[in-house]
């Protein structure tokens, strides 16, 4: 079987959670090939197996290089591990006993290298992934590398999902769209976002920034918002300082867009060190959809 053919099987046993991005009707999954509603808007499953759902031609700015060093850092350094064990334990307290069979949406997935560790970090073979981004480079290479979540191009402002489809949604260090996000949850769902807190990264920050107001984060505000579309169940403060060595520094500068701002002599200065601390600071929002 081709990947082209595995993804039509796997999407055709999902067909109701997919909703036309043109139209908003309902779809079906056609001759083992395409996505199709039923005014026939028609989209073919890559030969990679994912499906390009996006209402609207993209350019991004987040290329291979950039999702190639996001991946290394994700999957090989010591920086987000805790990470993934945190939402994975989260999603196992707040879903308490429900079924062990329910769909979890990566929304802003990039190379999707988080969702799939923290399917992982699940564990349960019941669990229906998608995983969706704008950036077509960046599900390129999601779907080449990892065969089991569904992989979409998709925008977050016209999400190509139903109303009440999604049990979980995870939005990792990345835009929402809360409005949209409410419409896909199920009813109780939850709703998983990351922020970064003051001292996310802050010694890449101090390194590459004079101004005080780019050396550190704030997240009150999306912390207010989210209270706004969801009950707040819990909040979760990830803070501690990792070692990365020469090459993780590097691909650290590389998979972040503040340092393509940053001046260039202070960048080749910190990715020239044989290794350095960095603060991972971040809160987890749990919400849940009522
Ligand atoms: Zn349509």
């Amino acid at each position: 079987m081709t990947r082209q053919s595995i993804s039509a099987a796997r999407v055709k046993e999902l067909e109701p959670v997919f909703k036309c991005p043109l139209c908003e009707s309902p779809m079906r999954v056609a001759e083992c090939k395409s996505l199709i509603c039923c005014r026939n808007h028609t989209f073919d499953f890559s030969k990679y197996g994912y499906l390009n759902l996006s209402a609207r031609p993209v350019s991004s700015k987040y290329t291979k290089e950039l999702f190639e060093a996001r991946r290394k850092i994700i999957t090989e350094s010591s920086l987000y591990p805790s990470l993934h064990e945190a939402i994975a334990s989260a999603i196992k307290d707040h879903r308490g006993g429900s079924a062990d069979s329910y769909t979890m949406a990566d929304l802003g997935c990039g190379e999707g290298s988080h969702l799939h560790r923290i399917m992982e970090e699940c564990g349960s073979p019941g669990i229906t992934g998608i995983g969706l981004d704008l950036s077509k480079e960046g599900i390129i290479m999601a779907a080449k590398r990892y065969e089991d979540p569904i992989w979409i191009v998709g925008d977050l402002a016209k999400l190509p999902l139903a109303d009440q489809s999604v049990n979980v949604v995870l939005n990792i260090l990345s835009p929402s769209n809360y409005k949209e996000f409410k419409r896909i949850s199920v009813q109780d769902g939850l709703v998983i976002k990351v922020v970064p807190r003051p001292g996310y990264l802050k010694e890449l920050r101090e390194a590459l920034y004079d101004r005080e107001e780019n050396k550190r984060y704030r997240n009150d505000e999306t912390a207010a918002l989210f209270r706004q579309h969801f009950v707040l169940a819990d909040v979760i403060h990830l803070s501690y300082i990792k070692e990365l060595n020469q090459v993780e520094l590097g691909n650290m500068v590389r998979m972040t867009p503040l340092a393509w701002s940053g001046n260039k002599a202070r960048i080749e200065e910190y990715i020239n060190r044989d290794s350095a601390e960095i603060t991972v600071d971040l809160d987890i929002l749990i919400g849940k959809n009522k």
